[in-house]
């Protein structure tokens, strides 16, 4: 008999987590409260244009080739994937425009032309990078991080030091770089996914690597084809999937969970991977003496932004625009108080905006263009459709102000999304979009445990818990997920042979 595996949500990291249990031989069911596979990359449908309602940044493209080929596919098999050259548009001001390009070269070229003799350290911040990269990939984000003793080995000691974990991104970028300029390229990173540059060891600057080496990447139709990909992956090996279907508590015995509860019933199982957001599971699913975690321990927390969202059909072309522009004309301090040390609604958001159809005319009518607007906002704040009306007429605005053009009267689709559909939609603790904050005491040991500590089949996997958020650090935590998955079940089955 095959063992039966239940994994709690359909995002990246529940797919993955899917995907490595059924290659394994595991009979495995993925419940999913909505309608659909891809979590926080859900897509959906309005008048002739297809939204990517998350993610729209597709980097770290080995991880992605890593995943598929896994499981006897490829990337190119799954869909069609296109290096953005420029990778993206950044607006320093008015007229004030800087294109990130695909060459290195090019990008030397251009910290020269920033600062004079920054590219000798843009070579050196990368190489380092590079090598933080290297060691990360290989060595440490496949670790569970149960203890701290997973890395008491001397190679990987040695090389901890040189990984930068005790000294600020900041210090690390403002030592060698004077240009505000180059600073915010190269900080803009950590300041929109996790936390202030001051805080976030320099580690991170793997970020920079994916971005600038290893580019930015776009699946032709949208990130959902990624998503349909590892669907149709995980089907073909045999994975059930059940939508509509919200684990609503659990079945314990004294140290195990015996079923997952449903509406229809319960899900009998001989183990669980929980990759819905963690502090939902624990908080709202587990009895208090089941759950790692009190309520305390999670509002401690620092959470990466949420955002506000608007997804827009627009008739006509609209110039000036790539398909990923940051705005980076307003002040960082200010945006950086807003969100982290005086959490409010901006007064004049940072913000960046994505038109897929300057790459790929398959996601809008004929002639028309598909608009996502992304301001990042401190997680948890109050929500109201008149707070969201004005902060659509300041992106208007400013839209409007650095291409030249009329736009918000051309706006013929559009839908809004922000902290009260996060936690509608996905269940997401103080409607984060991101999870944790990239903070040291937030990196690797320190993250929520994968492990139940009180259920012995019982794990948790996604943004939340190890490596991190983001896709790629999701499908590496469905995977490592999964393995300890296998190894505790194995296990069992050990010593139920032995017994017998
Ligand atoms: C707006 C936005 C933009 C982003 N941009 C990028 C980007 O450009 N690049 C990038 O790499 N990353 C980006 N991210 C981050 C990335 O999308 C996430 O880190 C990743 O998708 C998280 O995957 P997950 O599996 O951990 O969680 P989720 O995607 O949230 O999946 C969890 C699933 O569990 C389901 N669920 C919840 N409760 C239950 C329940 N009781 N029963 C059953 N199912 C349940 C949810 O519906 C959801 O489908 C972005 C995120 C957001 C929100």
């Amino acid at each position: 008999m095959k063992k039966h595996v239940v994994v709690i949500g359909a995002g990246f990291s529940g797919l993955s987590a899917a995907c490595e249990l059924a290659s394994n031989g595991f009979q495995v069911t993925v419940l999913e409260k909505n309608s659909s596979a891809g979590g926080r990359a859900a897509v959906f449908h309005d008048q002739g244009y297809t939204f990517d309602m998350g993610p729209s940044w597709y980097w770290m493209p080995d991880v992605f080739d890593w995943f598929f080929e896994r499981y006897g596919s490829s990337v190119a098999e799954q869909y069609d994937l296109q290096r953005l050259d420029p990778g993206y548009r950044v607006f320093f001001g008015k007229d004030d425009i800087r294109d990130i390009p695909a060459s290195l070269d090019d990008l030397y070229a251009l910290f020269e032309a920033e600062e004079p003799g920054s590219a000798r350290h843009l070579k050196k911040f990368l190489d380092d990078a590079a090598y933080k990269y290297k060691v990360g990939m290989q060595d440490l984000v496949f670790k569970p991080c149960h203890s701290v003793m997973e890395f008491a080995d001397k190679r990987l000691l040695s090389s901890l030091f040189r990984m930068q974990l005790f000294t600020s991104l900041e210090r690390e970028v403002r030592s060698k770089f004077k240009s505000e300029k180059l600073r915010r390229l190269l900080e803009f990173p950590v300041y929109f996914l996790g936390a202030l540059p001051s805080n976030t060891p320099a580690l991170y600057s793997i970020l920079n690597y994916a971005d600038l080496v290893l580019g930015t990447w776009y699946p032709m139709g949208g990130m959902g084809k990624i998503v349909e990909g590892m669907q149709r992956v995980a089907e073909n090996m045999g994975v059930q999937f059940r939508f509509n279907s919200p684990a609503t508590g659990f079945d314990l015995g004294d140290d195990r969970v015996k079923a997952v509860l449903t509406a229809d019933g319960p899900v009998v199982c001989d183990g669980v991977i929980a990759s819905a957001d963690y502090q939902f599971v624990e908080q709202q699913l587990l009895p208090a003496d089941k759950r790692n975690y009190s309520a305390a321990y999670w509002n401690k927390k620092v959470m990466a932004p949420s955002c506000l969202i608007y997804y827009l059909g627009v008739d006509g072309t609209i110039d000036g625009l790539k398909h990923h522009n940051l705005f980076f004309d307003e002040s960082f301090d200010d945006f950086a108080e807003a969100i982290y040390t005086n959490p409010k609604w901006p007064e004049n958001p940072l913000f960046y905006t994505c038109i897929p159809t300057k790459t790929d005319a398959s996601v809008a009518p004929d002639g028309k263009e598909n608009l996502f607007i992304l301001i990042p906002v401190a997680p948890g704040l109050e929500d109201t459709d008149e707070i969201r009306s004005r902060y659509f007429e300041k992106a208007m605005d400013k839209l409007e102000k650095h291409t030249g053009q009329q736009i918000r009267h051309r706006v013929e689709v559009q839908h809004s999304f922000a902290y009260r559909d996060f936690v509608d939609r996905y269940h997401s603790f103080r409607g984060n979009a991101y999870g944790l904050a990239n903070t040291l005491m937030q990196t690797a040991v320190f993250k929520p445990k994968m492990r139940n500590k009180h259920l012995n089949n019982l794990l948790y996997a996604g943004q939340l818990t190890v490596p991190g958020p983001g896709v790629p650090p999701s499908l590496v935590s469905g995977n490592v997920a999964a393995g300890e998955m296998q190894k505790m079940l194995f296990a069992e089955q050990k010593i139920e042979q032995i017994a017998v």
